[in-house]
């Protein structure tokens, strides 16, 4: 068992939950298990978009790609008079959603460990790397690499955002949204909170701890804090009340499928610059 923190280097750790460690020092929360690229790609398959994490991803596209349409206008704005499309790498890009969004105005590429998300984004035009990042060649090669709830999903943290700082260009920006642990409604969940759940939640960070892991990578950081999200009544209500009489009536209206907004203030996104 490793009990130094990778983000602050101190060896407080101490186990806080049944598989995770906790930073005595910095807060650092982390799954105390190692696998390989392989066994991630089994743990990643199918079932965990359709069953097992969600009930059915692709259901909920509407909604997630009007959350990926605010990401993506907030960051081509990034890039203000630029004629040629800026190079963006998307780390974990499933089914393609926000690829589909991101084209129109970037040169975008997704990087995804799941065969058959891999393979309908590919359906779909998008150009998919199925690879470890850790072993992407190319140095300097992107303008902007983004990521979507998808870093409380990877081991070493610290060697990946080393690694996406090499692949930028000087100048280029990174975007996250992870989950934080620190935040007050996750601490009042304590334990029982919703996003606990290893092995597929392995790296738990806070504003504190994901802005220190940017800064030991070498980035500046512009911004940090809580994002807002989109669910429907759909996804809301449908295992529940599919069918009831008042769910029917909504369903017809149209308004299941209307972008509901929430913040629990769990979710942070975070800007910076090489
Ligand atoms: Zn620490």
């Amino acid at each position: 068992m490793e009990t130094r923190c990778s983000i602050c280097g101190q060896a407080r750790a101490f186990a806080w939950h049944p598989g995770l460690l906790k930073c005595g020092n910095c807060g650092y929360v982390w799954a105390d298990l190692d696998f390989s690229f392989d066994q991630a790609r089994e743990i990643y398959a199918k079932s965990y978009f359709f069953g097992d994490e969600y009930i059915d991803y692709l259901a909920e596209s509407d909604i997630l790609k009007f959350a990926f349409r605010k990401f993506e206008r907030k960051l081509i704005a990034l890039f203000p008079g630029r004629v040629e499309k800026p190079r963006l790498l998307e780390i974990g890009s499933a089914y393609g959603l926000f690829l589909d969004i991101a084209k129109e105005d970037f040169d975008a590429t997704g990087l995804e460990i799941s065969d058959d998300a891999a393979a309908f984004a590919r359906k779909n035009g998008h150009k998919i790397i199925q690879a470890d990042l850790l072993s992407l060649g190319t140095a300097e090669e992107y303008d902007i690499v983004v990521s979507f709830a998808t870093l409380e999903h990877l081991l070493h943290p610290e060697e990946i955002m080393r690694q996406v700082y090499r692949l930028l260009k000087p100048g280029g920006y990174c975007y996250v949204t992870t989950i934080d642990i620190e935040s007050p409604f996750a601490r009042l969940c304590g334990r029982k909170w919703r996003m606990i759940h290893p092995p597929t939640h392995v790296s738990y960070f806070s504003s504190r701890t994901l802005t220190a892991l940017m800064k030991n990578a070498g980035f500046s950081v512009l911004e940090c804090g809580p994002v807002w999200q989109y669910r429907s009544l759909d996804a809301a209500l449908l295992p529940k009340y599919e069918n009831s009489i008042l769910y029917k009536a909504v369903n017809r209206s149209g308004l299941t499928r209307v972008p509901i907004p929430f913040n629990f203030g769990d979710i942070i996104g975070l800007l910076a610059k090489k």
